[in-house]
């Protein structure tokens, strides 16, 4: 916590120096216990740049230190500002200490803690020095041999990274076990978990041979729910055989879930540690979101056993090495088991409503940042999705096989280790032969590119000129740009023919203008660019309602068919905005009854009829009118629903009444229902209504109820009271299902949304401590846009005092929660003054943590 007068240290890139002393091993025993843990901790150390050996430790509680069995006296070291300085003369010391620590007393969820009677750690970026003393930073790595001892009845499993070698009775009704772990790692990968857990158990053979043991721990009852997890968990073990030729490496391999954690999940070598959240699944709790949820998570994390894990980080800034890249390997596993268009436009949705945002904001900052003040704070959309977007760029313009060749060479050259991201990039020239000089810029440099396009059709000579100019806006700490290396997937479709013409081509923009000319194009075309969305960027085309509607007609991509739709209803909604209109445009109505008629994937459809978000319409616009965009966008919705009544009745009828079943196409056909039901009673069709009623009684699943629940929430009808307290009632000991019950109200456009978002953070059920429930809660309202951005800054106001209340017990759920706040500047005069006012209160308040400290001070600035 700071002071008044201090403000934290800012680490940069530009200061990084190889560790003073290495660790080769460290032998760790932990004397467990909920309130005080005694942690004996062994280091070898050995010299490596110099200086005296200093580690880092955080609110530990000395009790005894030593070097090569001498003990120290107070005079031989010191502990002040979270480091421990101790002098050594020789090259090589065993440096032996005992702390204790309290897990109970854990609020912020980093090192050891408590959670539901059970004890596990959490480590990465820092929580390592929470625990004991230790250099913590992810270039120094140990083989650790980790020995606990706990209460056998409260804590009958005992488990830690890599393989159990011993394990026995001790004194008292306590047990012990003893755990090795082969692989050498930095401190954020370990991980201990004590508690009386039942485990899903199976197995998994590898390319090789090697049998692995499976299993998946959490309270018994949860057992059942873990089976869809399991399934994914094998499937991604063989398809990082099968597509980077990566092997499993260790005869165990652990998941545990726990119902207190700040984020998704954790690759802890050997022993992933789950939010339930991203484990437990059955038809009645979780939706079909939810289930894609828990496998592209669960893939994710057991993908960093390579990429993270076997070759590790430098240091934190380059943290995209393993996030970026594994987020990418996660969306292609996912794209390889369903709908691969429909798997692309939720993540450029997901791209565009978060990291587009964070790029255009004063939190901005590139791939690999230069400098930041609390690592907690770069877990990013532009840290973990912008990154995959630039492996992605970088895969395209390889090709698959000199992608693959590139991996290979990354994978021999730097097994571990600890490296960048220049090393990473260096492996791909390497292999190939290339210079990507230009490419690293998307590193280096944050912000998101636009890029003009205009074209001119020559009948005569049959081409086809294309002007592109490309511009990044500044962003904090970089006023100017150098142009980006831009792959532009691009085809032209006949006006007349609706044919595409040609073969579909890369253009590759490297200069901030350039024209390109294509020939033989036989008809006059409508031009089709950066399908697939082969950049993460913004496309300025001055394309016509009528052309949007030919693409989104005949395109053969299925992402540019949904971007052409997206973009005919943003000019809509935009233009009816500026004339402060509320009709909606013939042309959106034929094409949404066009894709409604096209006989294509429900899923595909079910995504491409949606309107754009409140928030993407937001960023379109120089200032953003919440109240105009909410009106426009639900008088749009309203009357898509009331002209193509009977289609979205048709896609209703057509896709409900089939039994539960989990495939690609039953979700598919869920999603188009609950799409169609979604514009009937934005219509206000009062049939639509009380099917909706009926809907959320009879559902056998959960992505119907929850359906359900969400459209009568932000209605104000007799059913909506009925529907909350019939599902708290039947939920009501499942946290995770409570949690949609929070967010769903907290998403509520219902106009006393505020009033019942502020009597829900004094329900009973509210919890700050637990960070899933605190993000359903105050999380979804800071992401609903017309309800926070009240105009009376009610919504502000009670953000902020959520921030202060939370920030004492959990820093890194406060820093993540401010964050609306500070997009300020992007409002009209009366709502800045009010946002950026909350936001002097927060940082006046004493005893900030420097997570707040750094995101205010950044929104302020
Ligand atoms: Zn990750």
């Amino acid at each position: 916590m700071l002071d008044a007068a201090s403000t934290p240290q800012v680490t940069r890139l530009a200061d990084y120096r190889p560790p003073a002393w290495t660790v080769p091993a460290i032998a760790l025993d932990f004397d467990l216990d909920d309130k005080a843990t005694r942690v004996t901790s062994r280091l070898t150390v050995e010299r490596g740049e110099g200086g005296p050996l200093v580690l880092d430790g955080e609110g530990l509680r000395l009790i005894s230190l030593s070097v090569d069995g001498k003990p120290l006296g107070d005079g031989d070291y010191s502990y002040a500002d979270d480091k421990l300085t101790i002098t050594l003369n020789g090259d090589s010391h065993i440096v032996e200490s005992v702390v204790e620590i309290s897990p109970i007393a854990n609020t912020q969820l980093m090192g050891l803690y408590a959670s539901e009677g059970m004890l596990c750690t959490q480590c990465e970026a820092e929580g390592f020095r929470r625990i004991t003393f230790f250099p913590d930073r992810p270039d120094v790595l140990s083989r650790f041999t980790v020995k606990m001892t706990a209460d056998k009845a409260r804590y009958p499993v005992l488990l830690s990274n890599g393989n159990r070698v011993a394990a026995g009775e001790g004194k008292d009704g306590r047990h012990w076990a003893e755990w090795e772990d082969p692989f050498p790692k930095p401190c954020y990968l370990f991980a201990l978990v004590a508690g009386d857990l039942s485990a899903l158990k199976d197995e998994f053979v590898t390319a090789s041979g090697r049998k692995v043991e499976l299993g998946i721990w959490v309270r018994e009852a949860d057992v059942p729910r873990c089976r869809h997890a399991m399934d994914a968990l094998k499937s991604s073990m063989r398809w990082d055989e099968q597509v980077y030729g990566r092997e499993y490496d260790l005869d165990l391999f652990n998941i545990v879930a726990v119902s207190d954690f700040n984020f998704g999940a954790m690759e802890n070598k050997g022993l992933n540690i789950f939010n339930s959240k991203y484990i437990l699944a059955d038809a009645d709790t979780a939706t079909d979101l939810d289930f894609d949820n828990v496998a592209a998570v669960v893939a994710h994390e057991y993908f960093h056993n390579w990429t993270g894990n076997r070759i590790t980080c430098r240091d934190w800034f380059q943290l995209s090495l393993k996030e970026g890249l594994t987020v990418y390997r996660d969306q292609e596993f996912s794209a390889d088991h369903g709908s691969r268009a429909v798997k692309r436009i939720e993540d450029v949705r997901m791209l565009r409503a978060v990291q587009f945002q964070e790029d255009s904001g004063p939190l901005a900052h590139p791939v690999r940042p230069e400098s930041y003040m609390e690592i907690s704070n770069f877990y990013t959309a532009t840290i973990y999705n912008k990154g995959a977007e630039v492996i992605r760029m970088l895969a395209t313009l390889l090709g698959a096989d000199r992608y693959r060749a590139g991996c290979d060479l990354y994978f021999d050259r730097h097994d571990g280790q600890a490296v960048t991201i220049e090393d990473w990039v260096k492996a791909h020239e390497d292999a190939n032969g290339l210079d990507l000089t230009q490419f690293r810029r998307w590193y280096a440099q944050a912000g998101t590119p636009r890029v003009a396009v205009s074209s001119r059709y020559d009948a005569a000579s049959k081409s086809l000129e294309i002007d592109l100019a490309q511009s990044t806006p500044p962003t904090p700490g970089q006023d100017s740009k150098a142009p980006f290396h831009i792959p532009l997937d691009v085809a032209l479709f006949g006006r007349d023919s609706g044919a595409r013409l040609g073969d579909p081509r890369l253009i590759e923009l490297k200069d901030s203008s350039a024209t390109i000319r294509l020939d033989d194009v036989a008809e006059p075309p409508v031009l089709s660019i950066n399908r697939g969305f082969s950049a993460p960027i913004a496309i300025d085309a001055p394309q016509t309602r009528e052309e949007l509607a030919h693409l989104s007609a005949h395109d053969d991509d299925p992402f540019a068919r949904y971007e052409a739709l997206q973009r005919l209803a943003l000019l809509t909604l935009t233009d009816a905005i500026r004339r402060g209109d509320e009709v909606a445009d013939p042309a959106l109505v034929d094409a949404v009854a066009a894709t409604l008629d096209s006989g294509l994937d429900p899923a595909f459809i079910g995504e491409a009829v949606l309107l754009p978000s409140e928030a993407f319409i937001g960023d379109q616009m120089p200032t953003v009118d919440p109240d105009a965009i909410h009106g426009v966008r639900e008088a749009t919705r309203r009357t898509l629903g009331s002209q193509l009544n009977d289609r979205w009745w048709s896609a209703y009828r057509a896709n409900r009444d089939n039994r539960y079943e989990l495939n690609p196409e039953a979700k598919g056909r869920r999603r188009l229902k609950n799409v169609a039901l979604g514009y009937l009673v934005a219509d206000a069709d009062p049939k639509a209504v009380s099917t909706t009623f009926e809907q959320f009684g009879d559902a056998d699943n959960m992505t119907d109820r929850l359906a359900a629940l969400g459209l009568l929430t932000s209605l104000e009808v007799g059913e909506r009271e009925a529907a909350l307290a019939a599902f708290h009632a039947r939920y009501k000991n499942d946290p995770l299902v409570l949690d949609k019950w929070f967010a769903t109200q907290a998403l509520s456009t219902h106009p006393d949304a505020l009033d019942q978002v502020i009597a829900l953070s004094r329900h009973a059920d509210f919890s700050r401590t637990n960070p899933n429930r605190f993000r359903a809660l105050i999380g979804s309202f800071g992401a609903n846009q017309p309800r926070f951005h009240a105009a009376d800054g009610g919504g502000y106001a009670f953000l902020a005092n959520e921030v202060l209340a939370v920030d004492g017990l959990n820093s890194q759920s406060a820093a993540r929660m401010v964050q609306p706040l500070t997009r300020w500047r992007r409002f009209g005069a009366d709502r800045a003054a009010l946002m950026r006012a909350e936001l002097e209160r927060i940082l006046a308040t004493p005893g900030l943590s420097k997570d707040v400290y750094e995101v205010v001070s950044k929104g302020l600035a």
